[in-house]
């Protein structure tokens, strides 16, 4: 590889500058136009939700590049879901059964500075800050951008081109006008508001090592921890219809609306009324295109190529694996960038669209099948089956949140497993009453062993 060789990237968030520190340790000239400031130096929010989920396929990648040690000092553990009844019971469902399944949040502006600050440090990464892409011209090789400070526009040449800039990409707009199979953006109909739950006293108001849930059917509440002790709390629910941000507009309508549904959370939320009507409402969709990338010229990773609903905690986690899947190919194919670009696409694509609708899923399964008995039987089944056939059976969570299996694998196999646990749980209310046998053989029968990475 020339050691000159140079890739633009376009957006410096967490895909972004993850994906400059890879490309920067392997002596590229990376040059990264960003449309916001610099995080590092002006009080900006990292736009979108204050703190993430951290899981093992986004924790792989940050120990390819040396990163997890700091990163290790950045999280807080979260060993299960702890469901918050109507009635203020808490019940903790773990997410694993080892004691390494865990999950972790983390500030996502934390996290983007980290990265930005490990890319510059390499010395051949260049981040331009305020420097928004408008366009790409890729018959002259030439970016179109404009200076946010200044609102002048200038064409920049490019040789190979990254779209690291969100569900909102001007590169995978740019692609889809000269290449197009398919370029959806899929409304959920659902927005998200974030509060918060601050500390007290320098301590947690609830218990810090599970990610809270108040799961209420049609929408929910979510609170994850932060380093300062505090929660940030996410109020997901519909846009329209009679529980929704259409018809909740009143203080009044929403203290109502708190109190009924979620009387244990209002005392912790001291500003409830300012954080709703101050906040933005975000907007949740999930983006599907294909081709993920152009020629030699470009390619997609992160929400530009795959923005999915955050339900799962995936959509970080899956933008990281991108990445590493890149940096692969690269190691694989040298500069023969076609392939580099044509390969990742064919290989992530498939685990985009899984991760994609597993997370769609998954809203059902936070907001409502949690408090359902036979959902509590099949996940303690799913369990007991992992216990007793370890290189069979996986339960589907755990494949998608602490194995690196491709998410279509894991969609695949859970869709077997679960059908295999509807069965044995039919007729059954109690996990003594499970016929084992029969489970034996529709395990083997069905699925095939399997090999996890942990
Ligand atoms: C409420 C919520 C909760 C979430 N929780 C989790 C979670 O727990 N775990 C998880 O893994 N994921 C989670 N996600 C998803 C996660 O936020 C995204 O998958 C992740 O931010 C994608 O990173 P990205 O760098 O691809 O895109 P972004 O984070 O959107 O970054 C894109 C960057 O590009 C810049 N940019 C945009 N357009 C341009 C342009 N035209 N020119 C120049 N710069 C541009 C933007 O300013 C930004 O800095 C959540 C998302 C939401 C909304």
């Amino acid at each position: 590889m020339s050691q000159q060789q140079k890739i633009t990237l376009i957006g410096a968030g967490l895909v972004g500058s993850l994906c400059a520190v890879f490309l920067a340790k392997r002596g590229y000239q990376v040059e990264v136009f960003e449309r916001r400031p610099d995080m590092r130096k002006d009080n900006i929010s990292a736009g979108r939700s204050i703190n993430l989920a951290l899981a093992n396929r986004g924790i792989y990648p940050l120990q390819q590049v040396g990163l997890m040690n700091q990163v290790n000092k950045m999280v807080t553990p979260m060993k299960g879901r702890m469901i918050h009844s109507l009635n203020g019971e808490q019940n903790l469902q773990p997410y694993g059964q080892r004691a390494e399944e865990v999950i972790y949040s983390v500030s996502r502006a934390d996290l983007n500075k980290l990265c930005m600050d490990a890319a510059e440090e390499k010395g051949n990464v260049t981040i331009h800050f305020n420097h928004r892409c408008l366009d790409v011209d890729f018959e002259k090789n030439l970016l179109l951008i404009k200076n946010e400070l200044t609102g002048e526009e200038y064409q920049h040449p490019f040789e190979r081109v990254i779209g690291t800039d969100g569900s909102a990409s001007a590169v995978r707009d740019a692609i889809h006008k000269v290449n197009s199979t398919s370029n959806r953006v899929e409304p959920l109909g659902h927005s998200y508001k974030e509060l918060c739950i601050p500390a007290l006293n320098g301590d947690f108001q609830m218990d810090p090592n599970a990610l809270h849930v108040w799961p209420r059917g049609g929408y929910m509440l979510i609170a994850l921890p932060n380093m300062d002790c505090s929660f940030t709390v996410t109020l997901f629910m519909p846009n329209e219809g009679d529980i929704s941000f259409k018809e909740i507009n009143t203080e009044e309508k929403l203290l109502k609306f708190f109190n009924s549904h979620f009387p244990d959370a209002v005392p912790l939320l001291p500003n409830i009324t300012q954080d709703y009507f101050d906040n933005p409402t975000g907007n949740l969709a999930t983006v599907r295109c294909t081709p993920w990338h152009y020629q030699d010229k470009a390619l997609l990773i992160g929400d530009a190529a795959h923005a999915v609903v955050p339900f799962h905690g995936q959509g970080m986690n899956c933008g990281f694996e991108d990445v590493s899947e890149f940096d692969a190919q690269i190691e694989k194919w040298g500069s023969d960038w076609q392939n580099v670009f044509s390969e990742t696409d064919r290989l992530r694509k498939p685990n985009g669209d899984a991760i994609a609708d597993m997370a769609i899923e998954n809203y059902i399964t936070m907001r409502d099948s949690v408090r359902d008995e036979k959902f509590l039987l099949r996940s303690a089944l799913a369990f007991e089956l992992e216990k007793r056939y370890p290189e069979y059976f996986c339960p589907r969570y755990s494949l998608v949140m602490f194995h690196r299996l491709p998410y279509a694998e894991a969609q695949q196999r859970g869709e077997i497993q679960e059908q295999i646990l509807c069965q044995l749980t039919e007729s059954v209310s109690d996990i003594s009453d499970i016929d084992f046998s029969k489970a034996e053989s529709l395990i083997t029968e069905k699925l095939s062993q399997v090999t996890l990475n942990p």
